[in-house]
């Protein structure tokens, strides 16, 4: 008998290695998913790699109209996709018909932009009149992706589309407690016509995804900042490429010469969306003295008119959380602000009525950086605020952290909000919303400090899956013998050239 951990906090006995997935508004089983052992997943390594070179040889072209035959097969079933997303996450409907809409637009940004990304690149050598060289860009062979639970589709599946595209092989080990979209989305895959070795789906626990990191030729790690310094360890170990996408602590500053609707209606969406489960949900906000009081008002308004459910439908704006230890992390943050001076001055409380994890929204004031809700990730749908003198003060506050994923500032003057985000240390920032960077495919996403190496979309996000090759090509005459080259050609070429070079087009690639 093997105890297999579920997923949403119970744990199920089995007889077989077997992990049990629950739909978390029902706490219902949902089915089962086989805990795949190392041997498991040596084998799927060792399909995709004698796959890679026939997927490789087909060209970028051809891989861009079966991964566009793909998108089209999720648009058309999007109602499927939707529902298997909510069956194991529990999050609202839009929520999840999101995640589909961005998959959607990534693979067309890839399958319009991979061909011209990937193309040889004509580059300048040492000797230009004498070398052509160029850039090659080729895949790295097998690339292994671990995912996590709050976007079962998109973060997946919007990294492994420019892997694919690139030309690699895939094998994907999704979170123990939200596999079935992956397996789903898999099948679509294998439907458009990508062979069934070249995208496969390794399902198991941290165990399983362990066991990915042996075997493959590039590592990409979505998950918490614990799991992510475990695999960069071992990826340095075994010397492959990795990329991390980890967690976050998202600033939000308000200055004082905001547009209060939007500022309040945009914190709510910021800290909201999936009850606040998302790697770049706002996470502490920063609001000016002079407009303090009227940014509270504002924001009590509409958070009176949240809607908080199971129900489909748009009109839904917060959902249930995914995960037990998400709510028992919100309701110890709140403890621990509280204990330290800390008001709660909205919601606060579970909603057993609603389902076994659903939590209010929350709204925290007379917060500061000793308590563990300004300075640890939460995942949950908490909003502690925080008072500040001036701009200066706010930019100070935000970038007191260790993570550095996203952030936002709300202001009606634009260049100053553009200057100012620039001085804020993450990855990405956004003035007047929040996430919008999160979702578009040609912008890159990624962290800062604790949270992240690499950066994901955009040209960016498919140039870490291929490993650059220069060749260099020498036009053999005038240096026979070779080593005749330097002093006859080489030195008094640079020296002649050495102030006008770079206003030659042909001498500056
Ligand atoms: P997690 O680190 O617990 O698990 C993520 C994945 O890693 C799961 O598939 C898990 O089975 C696997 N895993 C666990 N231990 C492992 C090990 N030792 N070796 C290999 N694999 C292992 O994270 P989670 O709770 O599933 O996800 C929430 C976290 O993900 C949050 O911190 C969130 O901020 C982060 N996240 C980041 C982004 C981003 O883009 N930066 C996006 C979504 C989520």
């Amino acid at each position: 008998m093997a105890a297999v951990r579920t997923t949403k906090g119970r744990k199920h006995i089995t007889e077989s290695e077997q992990i049990v997935v629950e739909n978390p508004i029902t706490r219902q089983p949902i089915g089962a998913v086989p805990a795949m052992s190392a041997d498991d997943v040596a084998a799927a390594v060792e399909r995709a790699r004698r796959a890679q070179p026939a997927w490789e040889a087909l060209g970028v072209k051809a891989r861009g109209r079966l991964i566009m035959r793909f998108a089209d097969l999720l648009w058309a079933e999007q109602k499927t996709a939707v529902r298997t997303i909510r069956a194991e996450t529990g999050k609202t409907e839009f929520g999840a018909w999101v995640e589909v809409a961005v998959l959607e637009q990534t693979c067309t940004y890839y399958r319009h932009n991979a061909p011209r990304l990937l193309r040889p690149q004509t580059r300048r050598s040492l000797a230009p009149l004498k070398h052509r060289a160029r850039v090659y860009y080729k895949p790295y062979g097998v690339v292994g992706f671990i995912t996590p639970w709050n976007y079962p589709l998109l973060n997946g599946f919007q990294d492994l589309i420019p892997a694919l595209i690139a030309g690699n092989t895939v094998v994907l080990k999704p979170s123990e407690i939200t596999p079935f979209t992956a397996l789903y989305a898999a099948r679509l895959m294998h439907r458009a016509g990508i062979p069934r070795d070249v995208i496969q789906v390794v399902t198991g626990d941290g165990r399983t995804g362990a066991a990915l990191v042996e075997y493959v030729d590039y590592i990409a790690f979505t998950g918490s900042t614990a799991t992510g310094r475990k695999i960069a360890a071992r990826a340095g170990e075994r010397l492959i490429p990795c990329s991390l996408e980890l967690g976050g602590k998202d600033p939000m500053i308000i200055l004082r010469d905001v547009d209060l609707d939007l500022a309040a209606s945009g914190t709510l969406v910021g800290a909201l969306e999936n009850a606040g489960q998302v790697c770049v949900g706002t996470e502490r906000i920063y609001v000016e003295d002079a407009i303090y009081d009227q940014y509270i008002e504002k924001l009590k308004y509409y958070a009176d008119q949240l809607v908080i459910g199971a129900a489909a439908g748009d009109h839904v704006h917060v959902g249930s959380l995914t995960n037990e230890r998400e709510l028992l992390r919100a309701e110890a943050f709140i403890a621990d602000a509280v204990a330290k001076g800390a008001q709660v001055i909205f919601g606060g409380r579970r909603r057993p009525d609603l389902g076994p994890l659903f939590f209010e929204p929350t709204i925290l004031v007379n917060v500061d950086h000793t308590m563990q809700v300004m300075r640890e990730e939460t995942f949950g749908p908490l909003i502690p605020i925080m008072r500040v003198k001036d701009a200066e003060e706010a930019i100070r506050l935000a970038n007191d952290s260790d993570y550095g994923l996203s952030g936002s500032i709300f202001t009606r003057d634009l260049k100053r909000g553009e200057q100012l985000a620039t001085r804020i240390h993450s990855g990405d920032v956004t003035i007047n919303t929040t996430k919008w960077v999160f979702g578009s495919p040609s912008l890159p996403m990624g962290g800062v400090k604790h949270s992240g190496l690499g950066r994901r979309n955009g040209p960016e996000g498919l140039l870490r899956f291929v490993r650059p090759q220069s060749v260099l090509v020498n036009w053999p005459i005038l240096d026979k013998p070779q080593f005749t080259l330097n002093h006859w050609l080489l030195i008094p070429m640079h020296v002649l050239t050495r102030r006008i070079r770079w206003h030659i087009p042909l001498l500056r690639m």
